[in-house]
């Protein structure tokens, strides 16, 4: 396997970056998670979009200009032979002698890899839908950001995993569902309105919400964007999940409570129909 590493292509097993780098001392980057379907990248230019943001949020300087850094993402796909996978971009400060404040001088770190990824697979666990369990959630007050400060996440997902669950369901202060720990979360009402939270600092403005947002509306399908509370999460005509790795995927159980009829719903599935039909459109 090939991954880029600061300008250069290179094996994979070996690659490195400096142990000064702020992203190994402070979690000091930002990055992304793109879908590569049929040697394609999905939804590339949003991915990139949000990419540049979550640099600035954080002041940080871009590694390159966007024209060059989609060559090279193609070019990891490519040299990786990938047909359907996983593109990470990671951007971190850089190199700097340890100290909290950002380094008079730095060259931001870049690298980027990918790995096959069965989506596939995904789309066949979609038909009978996955477990959650709800975690509190602990983060901090800029997770619109997307930092690789990822351990409230980690732990989350760990603490679904441990009890044989897919995904963490974030819970706020308020009782009410934030998103996933690596995904956003949506529920159906009993009207067959579709309940998603609205953008803020408090979610990742996922690509694959936006993305569904959109087939939503194509399809006639109202969309609330509001919180909803873990009470309305269990009562749910519906419940799923969205992100790059899970497409949409039906959440049957949450805390060990049936959601519904604990069969993914009818919603969801002509959703992951469209979102389908939306990655294989993809130029
Ligand atoms: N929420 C969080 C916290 C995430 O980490 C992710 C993806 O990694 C998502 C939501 C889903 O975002 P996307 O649809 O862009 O993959």
């Amino acid at each position: 396997r090939i991954a880029y590493v600061n300008g250069a292509y290179v094996p994979l097993a070996g690659a490195a970056v400096g142990i000064e780098d702020r992203g190994f001392q402070f979690a000091d980057g930002v990055y992304e998670g793109i879908a590569v379907r049929k040697g394609r990248l999905i939804d590339l230019e949003p991915h990139l979009q949000r990419l540049w943001r979550s640099m600035g949020e954080l002041d940080m300087d871009a590694p390159m200009a966007v024209g060059p850094m989609r060559l090279v993402l193609s070019e990891v796909v490519r040299q990786n032979r990938i047909a359907d996978g996983f593109l990470y971009v990671q951007v971190t400060r850089g190199e700097a002698r340890r100290d909290h404040a950002f380094p008079a001088f730095s060259r931001p770190s870049l690298i980027v890899t990918c790995r096959r990824f069965d989506y596939d697979a995904v789309f066949t666990r979609a038909a009978t839908g996955v477990k959650a369990k709800s975690v509190p959630d602990i983060r901090w007050g800029r997770c619109d950001i997307k930092s690789i400060s990822l351990l409230p996440n980690v732990l989350a997902k760990q603490a679904a995993r441990s009890e044989g669950a897919f995904e963490a369901v974030l819970i706020d202060t308020d009782g009410n569902v934030t998103e996933g720990s690596s995904t956003n979360v949506w529920m159906v009402d009993g009207t067959n309105t579709l309940i998603t939270r609205a953008t803020s600092d408090n979610i990742l403005p996922g690509i694959t919400r936006a993305v569904l947002a959109d087939l939503a509306a194509e399809h006639q399908v109202r969309v609330d964007t509001r919180p909803f509370s873990l009470e309305e999460a269990y009562q749910a005509r519906e419940l799923f999940l969205t992100s790059t790795t899970s497409g949409v995927m039906p959440i049957v159980a949450l805390d060990g409570r049936t959601i519904a009829s604990g069969r993914p719903g009818p919603l969801a599935g002509r959703l992951l129909a469209a979102y389908k039909t939306h990655m294989d459109s993809c130029p």
